[in-house]
Formats: C-alpha cells, structure tokens, sequence
C-alpha cells in the first residue's frame, strides 16, 4: 500500500527539469499512460520499488519514439533497382525541387492561365504524352491498380473483357486480375488455356455483350515450354476488326528500348503505339522512373468517357505527383536520359561499377574481408520476370560471422543488401555514386 502512496503525481511529475523544451501536452499525455501502468503493475505485485528517475527516462524515450520519423532514407545495395519494398524509383533532385515550387505556391492546377477560367487538371501532361507517344489523348490516376479499375469500371460493368487463362495474374499486395475484375463489375471472359492462348481463342469468344479485349503484361513470372500467346498487335487487329475496345495494362511499361536486350519480348510504349491501340496503362514508378501514378494513353473519345467516370474523383493526383511526373516525361521528349534515376542506375556500364567497387574496397579493406565480384541482378517491380542483368558487387565476410549476422548489423544502419552463396554483397547497380562515401562511413562504425 506504501508503494502506491509514492507514485508520483503527474502534475508535479511534468515538471522535472528532463523535460525542458518537449511539448508539455504531449509528456503529460505519454507520464499519465506510464503512470497508470505503474499502478497497475503495483496493485498485481509486480514492483518492489518506484524508481522516478527511471520513470522519467522511460517518458522521454517514448516521447523519441513518438516524435521521430517512422519514414526513413536507406541505400539499397540489394541490386534491385526498382524494389517495391524500398520505395521503387527514385525521384530526380532537380525535379524534385521544381516540383517544390509548385507545392509551395499557387499554381494553374485547374486554372487556365491564357482563358482567366476554370481549367482541366489533366491537361497538364497531355501535350508532353501526345509528342512523345503520339497518342490522342491521356489521363493520370492514383497508380495503375487504380487505372485498370477505372478502365474496367468505365466500359465493362456488366459486360464481358475477354482475358488469356495465361495472364490472369496475381502481383503483389493481392492484386488479382479476376478479383479486381469482378469488383469493378466487369465479367471476365476466361479464354485459352494456361500455356497456349490462340487468335481464334480471342475471336469465338466475342458475343453483342464483349466490351474488351484485354491483355495483361504476365510481371512476375513467365510461361516456358509448350506455349503460345497472342501478340497485342494481334489483339488490335482483331478489336478493330470486331468492334471492340483492346486494352493492355503494361504493368511497368517502358517507354523505350532498354539495354542487356531486356526488350526483346517485351515492346515498348513507343513500340506499342504503332499498332495503334485504344488503351494502354502502365506505372509511373516502375522502369518509367517517376512518381506513384497510374497512366492511361489511348483514344480521344475513350479518354473522355473515363473523365465522366464519377470514380475519377477518388482516384485523382495531386500537383506534386503532377509536376514530378510532367518533369519526367519531358526528359524523354528531349532524350535526357540521364536525369531518369532508374534508366540511370540501369544504363550504368559494367566497367564504372567495377570502378566504383574498387574505391570502396580500397577504403574498407583492412576492417574487413571484402571481394569485387561480377554477379548477376533482377530489376524488380514486376518489371521483366526471371530476366537477369549484369552487376557488380563486393562481397562482404568479417570473422567468423554468419551472412545474416553481417546483413543485420548493416540493416540496422540502414544499408540494405543482400546475401549471395552465404556472402553479403553490396551491389552496385542500385547504389548512388554519391552514397559511396556514407557506405564507407556505415562500414567503419559497423566494424570498429
Ligand atoms: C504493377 C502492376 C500493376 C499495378 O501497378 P501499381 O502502379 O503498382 O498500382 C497492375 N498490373 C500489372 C500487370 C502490374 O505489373
């Protein structure tokens, strides 16, 4: 009982002299809590003593853990350029700071600066997306998983899109192909079989209650062996020829043809665009390289009856999304390749890896043992399933440590890698050239 006479009351608690300069609303908030559970702790014979000071100690390190950014920067040395889990494509800085301008004042979202009235939130990539990829007309929305939901929503309620049995596929954050479908009200039409999906399959299957005809880019995995699918091109032909609108939901979509002849199977937007489809979609932050967004290109009157869609207004982009993703497609429309992270990253040549490599295993070499090696790497996000490109690593052992130890203790200063044949390997296709030096610097506290 005595014990429970000397919990400290909060409001002379509040007052310690540890707690200058934190929010005073916000300690008293987090004392009360760790004071109630004292009590409790007390009242079921779990404390012998009070000790205040580490009570005090305890508040401020909630406080910290409270008041601290769960959102952090790590270096991705996975080798992964585009991984999911680590945020997808980077952001170019100077896109980033005119983006900032845009954010930070008013700006023409909405607002037609040579009419002086209302205009159209869209408008402001659609001439970039018209001269790079020749289509009519454009729209932008949350992500892509929101693009096909827009796009079956809009022409397919209760009607039927035809899909290959080869592309009903699941990616990750449980986004299924039949799932989405079936919520949108779009009523799938399953043609083919697993491997092989036929011309004709597409043609019998086509009643007066087929809207679409979709495709869908197989991200994750691939068909070998005893196959066959129907090109896009084919697809369109076969629309066109029916009546129908053909819709191919790109997944990554790149805009052009990428090296290590990742394209071979795979066109591009720009490819894609001769066949001259109705629809197309694809991500912007996967080997597009720019922000979270989800991109529609396609036909003039098909664009304009997805902005009648009330569901538009859920799913619609703000102004940063808008001026990063306007800022990327204009580095495509005057080739500046470079400035995109992503094809950065994956146009880096073998030789200035290695180069990068050496530095810092120059730098590091007498904490621990460390190797350069050429390796293999995937480029992730759904982008070109099973397709392995070219990389260089260094590959890390210190003592007797087991891989995982390795990796964690890294992992916990926020270097992420990976582990190779029961190797650490810092691999150089995701790094920054300008996070040489702070690896360098994680390495030396990470083994002193
Ligand atoms: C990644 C992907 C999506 C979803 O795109 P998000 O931009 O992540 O919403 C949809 N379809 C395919 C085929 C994909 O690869």
């Amino acid at each position: 009982m005595s014990l429970l006479k000397s919990i400290p009351k909060v409001d002379k608690f509040i007052n310690n002299k540890e707690f200058s300069g934190f929010s005073k609303s916000l300690i008293t908030q987090i004392s009360k809590e760790l004071i109630i559970k004292l009590r409790q702790d007390i009242l079921a014979d779990n404390v012998d003593s009070i000790n205040e000071e580490q009570l005090v100690q305890d508040v401020v390190k909630e406080y910290n853990n409270l008041t601290s950014p769960s959102l952090q920067s790590v270096i991705n040395a996975t080798g992964i350029i585009v991984h999911t889990n680590l945020g997808r494509s980077l952001i170019n800085e100077e896109s980033f700071k005119k983006a900032m301008k845009i954010a930070t004042s008013y700006n023409n979202l909405e607002y037609d600066l040579k009419k002086g009235k209302r205009g159209e939130r869209y408008s402001h990539i659609v001439k970039t997306l018209q001269a790079l990829t020749g289509c009519e007309d454009a729209i932008v929305v949350n992500n892509n998983a929101s693009a096909v939901f827009l796009i079956l929503n809009t022409f397919s309620k209760n009607k039927e899109t035809v899909v290959s049995r080869g592309e009903l596929v699941e990616i990750g954050g449980s986004f299924r192909v039949p799932e989405v479908m079936s919520q949108s009200g779009a009523l799938l039409k399953e043609i083919g079989t697993t491997n092989k999906t036929h011309a004709r399959d597409y043609k019998n299957a086509i009643n007066e209650n087929t809207s679409m005809l979709m495709k869908v880019h197989k991200s994750n995995y691939t068909i070998e062996g005893f196959t066959s699918e129907v090109d896009y091109e084919e697809v369109v032909k076969i629309a066109k020829e029916k009546n129908v609108i053909d819709y191919y939901d790109m997944g990554s979509g790149h805009m052009i043809d990428l090296p290590f002849n990742l394209n071979q199977e795979e066109p591009s937007i720009l490819k894609i665009m001769k066949y001259n489809p109705s629809l197309l979609s694809f991500s912007g932050d996967k080997l597009l390289g720019s922000v979270q967004a989800g991109i529609i290109i396609g036909k003039k009157e098909l664009i304009e009856e997805i902005k009648q869609n009330q569901l538009l207004r859920m799913l619609r982009v703000d102004k940063i999304t808008l001026a990063l993703l306007e800022d990327n497609l204009t580095s495509y429309l005057e080739n500046k390749l470079d400035d995109i992270p992503t094809l950065k990253m994956l146009n880096t040549s073998i030789i200035e890896l290695e180069k990068r490599a050496l530095l810092l295993k120059e730098s590091i070499n007498s904490l621990c043992d460390c190797e350069v090696i050429q390796t293999q790497t995937l480029i992730g996000g759904g982008t070109t399933p099973n397709k392995k490109i070219p990389t260089i690593a260094l590959a890390i052992s210190y003592k007797n440590y087991k891989a995982n130890k390795i990796e964690k203790m890294f992992r916990e200063q926020n270097l992420i890698t990976r582990i190779e044949n029961e190797k650490v390997l810092i691999d150089f296709r995701s790094i920054k050239e300008n996070e040489i030096y702070k690896i360098e610097a994680i390495i030396t506290k990470v083994f002193n």
